[in-house]
């Protein structure tokens, strides 16, 4: 099954990561804003808020939902 990810508004990254007290964690973000596994186990990113995320990219951060929807050009 494939999600249509959204994306970094910098540079166009889907890998995200975030800092939990858990450890650090690393996913992508659907389309419904829901994170989508890449590592460690689901279980552990399901539970986290994601109020602050990292790009792999880039360095930005940010909250989930000022990512850019998948399919949509970086400049308009
Ligand atoms: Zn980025």
């Amino acid at each position: 099954m494939e999600h249509r990810l959204r994306r970094c508004p910098n540079c166009l990254g889907e890998k995200f990561f975030a800092e939990p007290p858990s450890g650090m964690v690393f996913f992508s973000v659907r389309e419904d804003g829901s994170p989508q596994r890449t590592k460690p186990p689901f279980e552990l990113i399901a539970g986290l808020v994601l109020q602050e995320i990292f790009c792999t990219g880039c360095g930005w951060h940010g909250r989930a939902d000022e990512l850019l929807p998948p399919g949509e050009p970086a400049h308009g």
